[in-house]
């Protein structure tokens, strides 16, 4: 199952305005990607509209979102149904300090619906970090249906280790997301625990031509997590 579950679009500010559901789901169609995630900072408000045109072109699609954790650590979640996802959007919502975006610095944030037309923006900041804590994450993905998974690990910046300089054992998560595949042996003679765990690597895209390459296959134990959890 050849995979990309790490995108962002046009409502992260960061993405590019060109990100929109239906240029992300035809870009990972023409790339023959059988499942996509649509995963925006601190925000699911885009999933609707994915996941529309998802079905409508025929590719798998997961809702989900990249949270900024209090603490500045990245991890995506992702849900069996777009309702679920709503609703871990609400709760995070809530919990967002009331700073408001400037698009001018930091980029717009817009909510599109299934014909890529603009039908809103969101005004607060959604890269800044949400009241919700690491530790928060296994309870909150129980409560909401969903599951996480440490986004970009071995970055330097907003990764589990780089904020935590450690892998904490009292918070479990099923696998975790990779960034510089080059770097993985150093970093797993480093870290042994993440030996045990499978490992995934998404494009983590901003810009349509990040998306990723067909090249590379979901690895059997996280294909059947997600099965067993019903996310694909
Ligand atoms: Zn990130
Ligand atoms: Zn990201």
């Amino acid at each position: 199952m050849t995979y990309d579950l790490h995108i962002h679009s046009c409502l992260s500010p960061c993405g590019d305005n060109d990100m929109t559901v239906n240029n992300i789901v035809n870009m990972a169609v023409l790339k023959e990607l059988d499942v996509i995630a649509l995963t925006d900072h601190n925000s699911s408000r885009n999933c609707p509209a994915f996941m529309k045109a998802a079905k409508e072109a025929g590719i798998r699609a997961i809702p989900g979102m990249e949270i900024n954790t209090t603490e500045e650590i990245h991890a995506v979640c992702l849900f069996p149904t777009l309702e679920q996802a709503m609703d871990f959007d609400s709760y995070v919502f809530s919990t967002m300090p009331p700073v408001r975006n400037k698009p001018e610095i930091f980029g717009e944030q817009i909510i599109v619906d299934e014909n890529d037309e603009p039908i809103g923006n969101i005004d607060i900041l959604l890269i800044t970090a949400s009241g919700v804590s690491y530790s928060e994450l296994p309870e909150l993905m129980k409560k909401y249906g969903g599951i996480f998974f440490p986004a970009h690990i071995d970055r330097s910046a907003n990764s589990l280790l780089a904020i935590m300089g450690t892998i904490p054992e009292d918070v479990d998560f099923p696998f975790f997301e990779l960034y510089h595949l080059g770097l993985r042996d150093e970093l797993f003679a480093k870290h042994p625990v993440l030996t045990e765990k499978p490992w995934l690597h998404n494009s983590d895209a901003h810009y349509l031509w990040d998306i990723a390459e067909p090249d590379r296959q979901l690895d059997p134990r996280i294909e059947n997590f997600l099965r067993k959890k019903e996310i694909i």
